[in-house]
């Protein structure tokens, strides 16, 4: 028996309408580096959303799913584009703006992309690159930045302001199919080549609202949200469409993520909510500690994309403003996690317990462990085992171009369609996972294995530790053994016998799983969405050759 419900298709647009009418008075602010930052309406936003699909349309011949590609800061002109491709019935595609040239190239001609709107101060990265892009017919400039570098370029320059002034400021979004493609987004590439991940209108609308469940970030309109994650980076985590679901103003770096001016945004536009990976927060504690300012306004501060170190959350605690941890990756939207301890761990010591954990799955993600030899393991919070899922925001497959059957590649996906993350960890009777590691990071040493994510969390605890990051190389006895790249605070002379002594103590880590090897460095090199490289570090160290 079929239901008697009202079908209606869950679209980018529906977000778009409902946000810039119902929450129309909320703000997307961008940062400008100097003077007042840019500050526009969600009923702007909305008309200028309009004009600009006007312009592909009728200007840029934009039709059916052609692929619109951004290559921008986080900014208003990037929310208009979030909501005007997708609405209107083409393929959003942002691109990761840290990636080495050849790579984005890559990208960009995997996808096909047509169009390519760009910040004034990204045209060095574009420009160069335009000839061996050969789908690229049109090129939209918006913001600061020198275009002389696009002169000669072999596709159509347009200026963004101009392309949209003066076009109607409302559009008659087609009602879609809501599984239609609606944005894509290439992994990063941290474990491989970059692989096509392909957003519907379903999975970002369903997504965008577990993102807005108290359960998860939990925010209205009186919040004011800091996203400094990339909007490349897997939507920004959704916050744009949430934001426009539930009126959360958005407050916009653009291009100033260094620490000094995140703080000054923080203690000027006072944000009640943020949201980045670990290695800028740590940053950012760096110079809140070396050049304290009020940044009280910020109670909750959303961090994944990486293992949150316990001594991180603790110092952020310290400032007032709570970490909630969350898991997820490209091809789970991203939201697969989020740390809320349970309600009868709240105010006890358990709490911070929970909160270290990547914590649990929402409703429509399921979750599942499996051992190497396929075994379903219980949730016993100890038998570990690498983390499957499946939901409807969960990726079933990647792009593989227009014409062509989608990849599921074996070690992927499960024989019964299931995403494998790559990621090993246990799960509590509680439903709470906690990550170990990822299967291609864990030290595999004598037949043990020694996670390297509690080494760097062990490391990063210690009061001289900046940064942290530990990879396997090869032991010719045990077969592996960990090797800690560290990063000292300014003026500390701590060695590495004393960090050793350190990580013993109280028993945080075994005996047999302190490293050896040790080396310290200036910096450890991050990937493009700014997470600790370690492709880099084991091909720098796997032959034991330290620097
Ligand atoms: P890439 O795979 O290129 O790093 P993603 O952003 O998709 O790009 O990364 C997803 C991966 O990041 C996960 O599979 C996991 O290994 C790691 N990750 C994300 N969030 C967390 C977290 N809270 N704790 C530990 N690891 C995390």
């Amino acid at each position: 028996m079929l239901s008697t419900m009202q079908d209606v298709p869950l679209l980018i647009s529906r977000i778009l309408t409902h946000g810039s009418t119902v929450h129309g008075s909320s703000r997307v602010t961008t940062w400008t580096g100097e003077g007042e930052p840019q500050r526009r309406t969600f009923a702007e936003t909305g008309a200028r959303a309009a004009q600009l699909a006007h312009a592909l349309r009728d200007e840029l011949g934009v039709m059916g799913d052609a692929r619109v590609a951004t290559l921008m800061w986080n900014n208003a002109e990037h929310v208009e584009a979030y909501f005007a491709i997708p609405s209107m019935g083409a393929v959003l595609h942002t691109l990761n703006l840290r990636l080495p040239a050849e790579q984005l190239a890559w990208i960009v001609n995997h996808a096909a992309d047509r169009v390519i709107i760009v910040n004034g101060s990204l045209i060095p990265l574009i420009a160069p690159l335009l000839s061996k892009l050969p789908t690229v017919e049109h090129v939209v400039v918006t913001g600061p930045g020198d275009r002389a570098p696009l002169d000669g370029a072999t596709a159509r320059v347009h200026e963004y302001e101009e392309l949209i002034a003066g076009r109607p400021t409302s559009y008659d979004w087609p009602e879609l199919d809501e599984r239609q493609a609606a944005a894509m987004c290439y992994t990063s590439g941290t474990t491989g080549d970059p692989k096509g991940v392909v957003y519907s209108h379903r999975s970002i609308y369903l997504h965008s609202m577990q993102v807005n469940m108290t359960q998860s970030m939990g925010l209205t309109d009186q919040d004011t949200s800091l996203v400094v994650v990339p909007q490349f980076h897997v939507n920004a985590w959704g916050l744009p469409h949430a934001t426009f679901m539930t009126g959360v103003n958005l407050l916009m770096p653009d291009r100033f993520l260094q620490p000094a001016p995140l703080a000054e945004m923080i203690e000027r536009e006072k944000p009640t909510h943020a949201a980045a990976v670990p290695t800028i927060w740590q940053g950012l504690l760096a110079e809140l500690t070396a050049r304290p300012r009020d940044v009280s306004s910020l109670g909750q501060v959303t961090i994944g994309g990486a293992a949150c170190p316990p001594a991180l959350m603790a110092a952020f605690d310290k400032l007032g403003m709570r970490v909630c941890h969350a898991w997820g990756m490209t091809e789970t939207s991203p939201l697969g996690t989020v740390s809320r301890p349970p309600a009868h761990a709240i105010g006890t010591e358990e709490e911070f317990a929970y909160r270290v954990t990547q914590g649990r799955f929402p409703a429509s993600v399921e979750g599942r462990l499996t051992g190497p030899g396929g075994e379903r393991l219980p949730w016993d919070g100890a038998s570990a085992g690498e983390l499957e899922v499946r939901g409807p925001w969960i990726a079933g497959a990647y792009y593989n171009g227009p014409d062509a059957e989608p990849l599921r590649p074996a070690d992927k996906f499960s024989e019964d369609g299931w995403l494998k993350t790559g990621d090993v960890g246990t799960i509590s009777p509680d439903g709470f996972l906690t990550l170990t590691d990822r299967a291609k990071d864990v030290i595999k040493s004598g037949g043990e294995w020694i996670s390297s994510v509690d080494l760097e969390n062990a490391l990063m605890a210690h009061p001289d530790v900046a940064e942290a990051a530990v990879v396997a190389v090869p032991d010719e006895k045990w077969g592996e053994r960990p090797l800690a790249t560290v990063v000292l605070k300014e003026g500390s002379t701590v060695d590495f016998e004393t960090l050793r002594t350190f990580l013993a103590e109280e028993g945080k880590i075994a005996r047999w799983q302190l490293p050896e090897r040790w080396t310290i460095v200036e910096a450890v090199p991050k990937t493009s969405v700014g997470k600790f490289d370690k492709k880099v570090l084991r091909r720098r160290y796997a032959e034991g050759e330290l620097d």
